[in-house]
């Protein structure tokens, strides 16, 4: 019997469609939980963590913890150690971080400064940053209008063009704040809360990236961290939308890799404000102590969720 013979075989159509499946598989999925060690962990982190945890899980993916210790003053070690009791007792699970090591070390963002100080210096080289002299005296003066998070940035130091500074060096001693493209439209799809659109010098303006007491912002900090650490989704808090915004400007200016992006909604308590640090009486620490159990702690964050918590796995 004379079978067909194929000229090669694997047709190249084939060849592609494979490679482009093996691309995609789950076990690419790089999630990331990062607390900040600056007190107890309530009830709203909790829901968080779970859902960033629970897409790891379902897309066979790896989760990374990473310390985000930045702020030397706020920042406490038995908050960091009561931080990871917390998310073992909930029953969360991660494969590389502090005194577990993996491919990306240090995992406390106390310890990176030198990838901080290389984008510093890139933005600094590219001319896309300016040292700000402002107090925050001076800006709460200036701002026109209250924000949610911090004034609009009114451009007091702005220069009038990008000033490349090539051989400067560091200056440690002042603010660095990011020129953002007036007017541009910054969009992209969030995974839970669908697509999202902000107009820098409206939604935000110029912003920092490196504070005078040596201390990278929290924007630059974590870009730089997550395309290091090679982190293909963050699932954070829904107060870090506009966050995400900045972040894109910063992953574009310094030629880094977006991540996906899935927020979740806020908590709010018995009265209907949003839980933050200070609810210490809806911290983990105390309802632990009360005898409730993690499936318990759990039901009870999806009954004070702005919006219905979504753990579902990743759409890939
Ligand atoms: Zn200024």
């Amino acid at each position: 019997m004379n079978w067909p013979v194929a000229s090669s075989p694997v047709p190249l159509e084939s060849k592609q469609s494979i490679k482009l499946t093996l691309v995609i598989q789950p076990t690419n999925y790089r999630g990331r939980i990062a607390p900040s060690p600056t007190g107890l962990l309530h009830l709203g982190h909790a829901a968080t963590f779970w859902t960033a945890y629970q897409r790891a899980v379902a897309a066979s993916g790896t989760l990374v913890l990473r310390m985000e210790d930045l702020d030397p003053q706020r920042s406490k070690s038995e908050f960091a150690q009561s931080t990871i009791e917390d998310l073992r007792w909930l029953g969360i699970q991660w494969q590389e971080g502090p005194g577990i090591g993996g491919p990306h070390t240090p995992y406390n963002q106390s310890q990176r400064q030198p990838f901080y100080v290389a984008a510093l210096n890139k933005l600094i080289e590219q001319g896309r940053v300016y040292p700000c002299h402002c107090t925050r005296k001076d800006l709460a003066q200036l701002a026109q209008a209250p924000h949610e998070d911090e004034p609009l940035y009114p451009g007091t130091c702005r220069p009038s063009t990008a000033n490349r500074s090539i051989n400067q060096p560091i200056a440690t001693g002042v603010n660095w704040r990011f020129r953002i493209p007036d007017n541009k439209i910054i969009e992209f799809d969030d995974n839970n809360f669908g697509h999202q659109s902000f107009t820098a010098g409206e939604d935000f303006g110029d912003f920092l990236v490196w504070r005078k007491d040596g201390v990278p912002a929290y924007q630059l900090a974590v870009a730089v961290d997550d395309a290091a650490m090679q982190v293909t989704e963050v699932v954070r808090g829904a107060d870090l939308l506009k966050s995400t915004a900045r972040q894109i400007l910063l992953c574009q200016a310094l030629n880094l890799p977006q991540p996906k992006w899935h927020h979740c909604p806020l908590l709010t308590d018995e009265n209907g404000r949003r839980l933050a640090k200070r609810h210490d009486a809806l911290s983990l620490q105390k309802l632990r102590a009360s005898g409730m159990k993690p499936e318990d702690l759990l039901r009870r964050a999806a009954n004070n969720s702005e919006k219905p918590i979504v753990h579902r796995g990743p759409d890939l």
